[in-house]
């Protein structure tokens, strides 16, 4: 019926000359004066909204555009001398799986969001942090937190609009929350989705806005909500709190509550996935003549028995003493503990003196060099007397002693 057809520069409603961007511009205008959605139930809007799709597809493509150009309709029509033909525009089927494509470069996401608007839709998820301790985090705890959770409003049930009225679809995005703007670049067309500035995404307009929620479809309250935190939670770790985020919509459940966890830094304990480490210092006695000392343990002090000859930075496994695994709580990780010699600074003199002692007999007895190494980093407290030869580290060690 090529005959009783509109021009397609006419259904457009644009010059033969009209460049890419006024075809898209005028497509965009009235395909959404007469989608569907806009008009549900009007024969008339969809037939002229085929219509419009139909112009756009021939004329937004400049081979197709060429040969209408030429031909006109005929063009088109199956089997028509024209061009060869295309097999023609058969806009007679299902609606949603022709303007699929149409409304997918449109609207971004087609038939799909319009769906999703409509049905019912889960709420947001929220986050939150809760900042626990170390040993908190280790054997687990539980947490109160205080955070702003929006409720349905009562009086309008959510619409945000003033009872006794209803809201409208948005004009700008015809209900579906979100615009597309298509731009052509030297890489093709670029589909930008955005949210809709009018409606906020929501699809709806609200012209007398309920008095209770201003218009929001919500009130919000201050809530206490319970957090279980399991033994052996990480920092930078989330809990997931169900049904405890933003209200759904249209009968949809709540979003999700997200905890993050902050795990406070310990001054003693370090932690890497299930193990911890620490470092304990130790007497020089006890380094060397070995003994009981006490560790410092997430379970409290532990007793170690350091053995005879023990050297500084000698790492320890407290095993068991770390941290639970979060599957499983009976399952720990290990403690290491790094044992640290300490050089006494303050002496009195009667350890000074046993001082000297030891090292005239550990000199005689164990047949250690005090000449070397030791005697460089304590020249005052050298016990002996004679003269020494000054190596490279001496007279380096002077120079520092000079600057400072
Ligand atoms: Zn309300
Ligand atoms: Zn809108």
């Amino acid at each position: 019926m090529a005959e009783s057809k509109r021009d397609y520069y006419e259904v457009l409603g644009v010059d033969k000359g009209a460049d890419e961007s006024t075809i898209k511009k005028a497509y965009r205008q009235l395909a959404k004066k007469y989608h569907p959605d806009m008009n549900p139930g009007d024969a008339e809007a969809e037939k002229k909204f085929k219509e419009v799709a139909e112009a756009y597809a021939v004329l937004s493509d400049p081979q197709k555009r060429a040969q209408y150009d030429q031909f006109g309709h005929a063009a088109f029509e199956q089997g028509g001398g024209g061009a060869g033909g295309f097999g023609g525009f058969d806009f007679g089927g299902d609606m949603g799986d022709i303007f699929g494509d149409i409304f997918g470069d449109l609207f971004g996401g087609g038939a799909r969001t319009r769906r999703a608007n409509n049905g019912p839709m889960k709420g947001a998820n929220i986050r939150a942090r809760v900042r626990i301790t170390f040993e908190e985090a280790v054997f687990g705890c539980e947490k109160q937190i205080e955070l702003n959770l929006k409720d349905e409003c009562t009086t309008c049930h959510g619409t945000g609009a003033k009872p006794g009225t209803s809201p409208q679809t948005c004009p700008k995005c015809g209900g579906k929350g979100q615009v597309v703007f298509t731009q052509q670049s030297l890489f093709g067309t670029v589909r930008n989705v955005q949210t809709c500035a009018d409606c906020e995404g929501s699809g709806k307009i609200v012209k007398e806005k309920c008095p209770n929620c201003h218009g929001t479809g919500y009130t919000s309250s201050r809530k206490k909500i319970a957090v279980t935190i399991p033994a052996g939670i990480d920092g930078g770790q989330s809990i997931r709190i169900r049904e405890k985020g933003e209200p759904g919509v249209n009968g949809g459940p709540r979003g999700d509550l997200l905890v993050e966890v902050d795990v406070q830094r310990h001054p003693i304990f370090q932690r890497q996935d299930m193990n911890i480490f620490s470092t304990t210092p130790i007497t020089f006695a006890q380094a060397a003549l070995g003994g009981d000392i006490r560790i410092n343990t997430v379970d409290g002090d532990v007793i170690y028995n350091v053995k005879p000859g023990t050297q500084t930075d000698t790492k320890v496994r407290l095993k068991g003493k770390g941290v639970p695994s979060l599957r499983n709580k009976s399952v720990r990780g290990d403690h290491y503990v790094t044992l640290v010699v300490q050089v006494p600074t303050k002496l009195s003199e009667e350890a000074k003196s046993a001082l000297r002692k030891f090292d005239a007999a550990a000199d005689n007895s164990l047949g250690l060099n005090l000449d070397e190494e030791k005697a460089q980093d304590k020249p005052k407290e050298k016990p002996k007397e004679k003269p020494k030869k000054k190596g490279f580290m001496d007279k380096l060690k002077e120079t520092f002693e000079d600057n400072n």
